[in-house]
This record gives C-alpha cells, structure tokens and sequence, in this order.
C-alpha cells in the first residue's frame, strides 16, 4: 500500500480546525503541564512531549500553520488520513509524513530543542516602567510577579482520588504572586530588555525567565531617546541672547555652565558632551542637545517701552528686504 500518514496536530493538541490562537496557546500549555513537568527520560511521555511541542511550533506560527491546513487538506482530498502518534510508535513499518521533514528548521536537536521551546514558552514577559534617574544611576526595585506554581496536592493533573483537586480547582496550577528584587543597572535605555532568570512560570530545567521590557518615564525637561542622547529646551531672554551670556545647564550628571554667544538665534541647538547616557552597543557617553528658546517679554514697565522705541529708530536691519527680492524681484 502506498499510503501515507501525516499527524494531526490539531487532535494531538485537543482542537478544533478552527480554533483561535490563543485556544492554542492555552492548549499547548496544559499539555506541557500534564507531561513534562521536567521533561523526563520515559520515552513514551517524551514522544508525547514532542509531539505536542512540534504540534504547538506549527500550529502557533501563522505561516507555518497556513501552509500545513493546505497540506492537510489536499492530503485528505485524497483520502490519506492522519495518525495519532500514540498509535504509532512502532513507526518502523509504516511511512509517515513529518512535517518536519518539509520545515526541517522546526524542532531540530530535539531534546536540547524541547527544553528550549518549553522553557521559552514558560518565560514571562511585562513592561516596567522607570524615572529617567533611575535609568542612568541604576537602582534597585521591588516588583510583584504573578505566578502559577505546578499544584503538589494532585502533581499538577487537576485530579485528587479520582475527585477535582479542591487545592488548585483541577486547573493543575495555583496562583501564587512572588516579590522580586531587581537590579536595574546604570545607563539603561528604552526598549532595553532585563532577564532575570528562572523567574518563569514551569519548575526545574524548564523553568523560564522573567523578561522585563524597560520603558522610561517622560520627563517635563530632559528627553531620552533610543541610543541614549538627552534633549531640553532651555529658555533664555532677549538680552542673553543678544548680547550674550554665561548659563546654568541641568544635566543628570548636575548642573553645567554653558556659553550663549552673542547673537544666539532663537532655535539654535548646543551640543554637550558626555552629558548623555553610556551606549554600550557604541561604547560611547551620548550628547545633551540644548535647544535655546527666546522668551520675548510680554508686560514691558513704561521705561523699557522708551529703550525698545529708542532701539527700534536705532535698528539697521530690514529683516523683510530678501523676502520683497524674491517675492517681486529687484526693481519693485
Ligand atoms: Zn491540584
């Protein structure tokens, strides 16, 4: 007979055709529960294992997941059907068709490949938001993790002398939450990621980490961005600008005196250096970008009205003259 089998991922993981993503996310997570927990070296629960972690590494890539429902369906347009593993582990004789043959890329070391993919799926992943100081000084948290714990009372099957396991209501797990003490270390950018390891859900080798994305608060003066440069604006009067000064300049590291030539334009941006965080990737202390901003008084006392009149017959430029040039040309 020139038959072959394929296995159905779907009823390896309990499913429907049409289930949703995360019905499989939650399926494939169960079943992990059920049979690993430390993956074990019983060969029968280890082909399981592996048959439930090559159904969820198909099933759970859209792409791959696509391209396996065709499969399947021209397959089963033919009338081959598929096998259910358990049945098949004296797979000697019968020649069967293994998607991993087709995306040999899937599972490869398959041992070594399991206790990734299981422990990649126990990590946990959250968002932890930060003061920009204690993203350039570093700092010490606490947070609070939720959980979920394998349930000892029933050894995480959900059952207790053939009734529902009252200590974890058969769900197998229990919910417990853990204060965790973190290091956040100096210069840490946006969109960094903390690994605190084996701080996942699962137990022993499988045990996954905790991932936490770092995300910085905003600041009303200093602005980081990605590779770890500091923008302000920095306010100044006209007469600073005009005739020049010597400024005070918050940065993280402390305030820096700045010079404002004579002259300064409004919008004109100052660069200080090493004012910035360190960028471990370019092995360099960023810049602070100052961006100066003229604030033209608004209440002038009747004396200073006099001195701006006084200034204004004295003025020598015409700011408009390029402007009627361009507009109407020369001779207008
Ligand atoms: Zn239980």
């Amino acid at each position: 007979m020139n038959e072959i089998n394929y296995k159905d991922y779907y009823s390896i993981l309990g499913l429907e055709k049409n289930c949703s993503e995360e019905q499989i996310k939650s399926a494939f997570r169960t079943l992990v529960r059920k049979y690993h927990p430390d993956i074990n070296s019983d060969t029968i629960t280890n082909s399981k294992v592996k048959d439930i972690i090559e159904a969820y590494e198909v099933l759970s890539d859209k792409e791959k997941r696509k391209s396996y429902d065709y499969i399947i369906d021209s397959l089963s347009k033919k009338g081959i059907k598929s096998f259910q593993s358990k049945s098949n582990l004296n797979k000697e004789k019968s020649k069967s068709f293994n998607f991993n043959e087709i995306f040999s890329n899937i599972v490869g070391n398959l041992k070594e490949g399991t206790i990734n993919t299981v422990k990649k799926f126990n990590n946990i992943e959250k968002d932890i938001c930060i003061s920009i100081y204690e993203a350039y000084n570093g700092s010490s948290k606490n947070i609070i993790i939720t959980n979920e714990e394998n349930c000892k009372k029933c050894n995480s099957t959900g059952k207790y002398l053939d009734n529902i396991c009252l200590e974890c209501q058969g769900k197998g797990f229990i919910i417990i939450k853990n204060n965790i003490k973190i290091e956040i270390p100096k210069n840490t950018l946006p969109k960094d990621k903390l690994e605190i390891k084996s701080q996942g859900y699962g137990s022993g080798i499988t045990k996954g980490d905790l991932i936490l994305n770092i995300k910085v608060e905003e600041h009303p003066f200093f602005k980081l961005d990605s590779e770890g440069n500091i923008s302000c604006e920095l306010p100044i009067t006209v007469t600073e600008a005009i005739l020049g000064a010597e400024i005070e300049v918050p940065t993280l590291k402390g305030p820096i005196k700045m010079k404002i030539p004579p002259g300064t334009q409004n919008g004109t941006i100052f660069r200080l250096k090493e004012r910035g965080f360190y960028n471990k990737e370019q092995n360099k202390i960023k810049c602070q970008y100052v961006k100066i901003n003229i604030l033209i008084p608004k209440n002038l006392s009747n004396k200073e009205k006099q001195l701006y009149n006084e200034l204004a017959i004295m003025e020598k430029i015409y700011p408009r003259e390029k402007i009627y040039e361009v507009v109407y040309g020369k001779n207008k």
